[in-house]
């Protein structure tokens, strides 16, 4: 399976609002050298230059000094690496995450990188307690999406002509929605509730649910750095 390891960037009057940001730009040149506790993960790593977050926000004409807020889903490896690019932005997290991120169970252990998430108590981090309409127009609404860690977060967009539900890590592939959980969740019963409230929200708001880590959601959509309006 490849997984891919996105970050979604959307314009909004009142703000440049980045969800997630994915790997560590450093590892697009060593992988190895940026995550070597993470080594055998990495082995078969396909992260191509221009596949960096700053490189990305360049080629659509941003720099990361645009960005005026980050949505962390939550704080794995993989959704922070690119963080420390942003350190004017506002943060916006799911309050029970940074303190589980600092003392995670063990199973849990290896996606929490101490060194990376320091950088959080320099900036204007903002804990989320439950869902937040983050401009009041519900065009970028924030859903307490927990299960897979404490404080996760999803994200419904609604965009001009369609609505997009960026459920994050709910789940990691399709089969998930199910209820099948994830051997690195934290909590598998909150996980199947979060689950089953994104497909029904998904449902009634006739929203795209698009599951970040599965390859599939990604045939089907315009590959980076194709827009929706
Ligand atoms: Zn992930």
């Amino acid at each position: 399976v490849t997984i891919p390891l996105p970050a979604f960037l959307i314009e909004h009057a009142r703000g440049l609002v980045l969800f997630d940001t994915s790997l560590n730009p450093k590892a697009a040149e060593d992988a190895e050298g940026t995550y070597p506790d993470l080594a055998p993960l990495m082995a078969g790593l396909q992260f191509p230059s221009e596949a960096r977050i700053d490189r990305q926000l360049q080629a659509l004409g941003f720099a990361p000094g645009d960005v005026t807020h980050v949505v962390l889903s939550h704080a794995h490896f993989d959704h922070v690496g690119g963080m420390h690019l942003f350190s004017e932005a506002t943060f916006l997290v799911g309050e029970d995450e940074m303190p589980f991120a600092f003392w995670p169970d063990p199973v849990t252990d290896p996606f929490y990188r101490q060194s990376e998430l320091e950088f959080l108590r320099g900036v204007d981090l903002r804990q989320v307690h439950g869902d937040l309409d983050l401009f009041g127009d519900g065009a970028l609404v924030l859903l307490h999406t927990p299960g897979h860690t404490p404080g996760h977060q999803s994200l419904l967009v609604r965009l001009g002509s369609q609505s997009v539900l960026l459920a994050a890590d709910v789940v990691h592939l399709r089969e998930g929605l199910a209820g099948v959980p994830f051997p690195g969740d934290w909590d598998t019963r909150e996980m199947r509730r979060s689950a089953r409230r994104v497909v029904q929200l998904a449902e009634a708001e006739q929203a795209t649910l698009w599951i970040a880590h599965d390859p599939r959601d990604w045939e089907r959509r315009t590959p980076p750095p194709g827009t929706y309006e």
